[in-house]
C-alpha cells in the first residue's frame, strides 16, 4: 500500500469526530452479537482497502455493525460482503470469493473498496452532518488513487460520489446500472448489496456482474 494511503488509513482509524457514531460503534463492539461473543471487535472507523493502484473504486454507505465494525475491513464478515466479493472474484477484481477477516488472504486487483462514512451508524443511517464530516476522507482517498470508475452501491453512496466529484447540476439520478461521466471519472450505480436487496431478488448476482463487466469495459482491461 502506498505510504499516503497507509497514513490516511491510520488517520481514519483514529477519528472520533462524531460523538453519536463513536458511542454506537463502541457500544456494539462491547456488547457483541452472541455468535461473535468470543471475538474482539474492531470498534473503530474502518479504512478503505484494496489495490493502491486501483482504477475502480467500489463505494458503500458505511461499515455494518457486526460486519466491518467487527472485522475492521470493509464489507468483511457479513452476507453483504459475501455477495460483493463473490462478484468481484467472478469478474477478476479479487483473488478469492470470500472475505471473512483481515488476514484471510483476500487481495483486490485494480479495485479499492471503501465507504462514504467510516463508522457504523445506528440503523445504517448517518445524519447529514456525520456524512459531511466524513467526506474529506473520501476526497483524500480519491485524490490518492488513479481512479477512473466509481461504482456506487446504493443512492447514499451515489450522492456521496457526486458530491466528491461535483458539484453537478442537475444532480444525476441514481439507479441500477446508471452511468454518468463526471470529469475524468465515470460513475456507475448498482443497488446496494444489502440482504434487503439480495434476499428479495432486487439485486441478483447477474445484475451486479453486469455492472462490474461494464466497469471493466470502461477501464479497457
Ligand atoms: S464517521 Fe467519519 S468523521 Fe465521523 S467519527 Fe467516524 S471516521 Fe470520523
Amino acid at each position: 500500500m502506498s505510504m499516503e494511503l497507509e497514513r490516511l488509513g491510520t488517520r481514519v482509524a483514529g477519528c472520533r469526530a462524531c460523538p453519536r457514531l463513536v458511542e454506537w460503534r463502541e457500544r456494539v463492539a462491547a456488547q457483541r452479537r452472541a455468535a461473535y461473543a468470543d471475538q474482539a471487535y474492531w470498534g473503530l472507523p474502518v479504512p478503505g482497502f484494496g489495490d493502491p493502484a486501483a482504477h475502480l473504486v467500489v463505494l458503500g454507505l458505511a461499515p455494518a455493525a457486526h460486519g466491518a465494525n467487527r472485522t475492521g475491513r470493509m464489507f468483511t464478515g457479513d452476507r453483504s460482503g459475501q455477495f460483493l466479493y463473490a462478484a468481484l472474484h467472478r469478474t477478476g477484481f479479487a483473488n478469492q470469493p470470500t472475505s471473512l477477516h483481515r488476514s484471510d488472504g483476500l487481495c483486490l486487483r485494480d479495485c479499492w473498496v471503501t465507504a462514504a462514512v467510516r463508522c457504523a451508524p445506528p440503523a445504517n443511517k448517518p445524519t447529514p452532518a456525520e456524512r459531511d464530516r466524513c467526506a474529506p476522507f473520501l476526497d483524500t482517498e480519491l485524490a490518492l488513487l488513479p481512479v477512473r470508475v466509481i461504482l456506487a452501491l446504493g443512492a447514499f453512496a451515489w450522492d456521496a460520489a457526486v458530491r466528491a466529484l461535483g458539484p453537478v447540476r442537475p444532480k444525476p439520478r441514481f439507479g441500477h446500472a446508471a452511468e454518468i461521466r463526471l470529469g475524468e471519472v465515470t460513475l456507475l450505480g448498482s443497488y446496494h448489496v444489502s440482504q434487503q436487496n439480495t434476499f428479495t431478488g432486487k439485486l441478483t448476482p447477474a445484475m451486479l456482474d453486469a455492472v462490474l463487466h461494464r466497469a471493466r469495459d470502461l477501464l479497457g482491461s
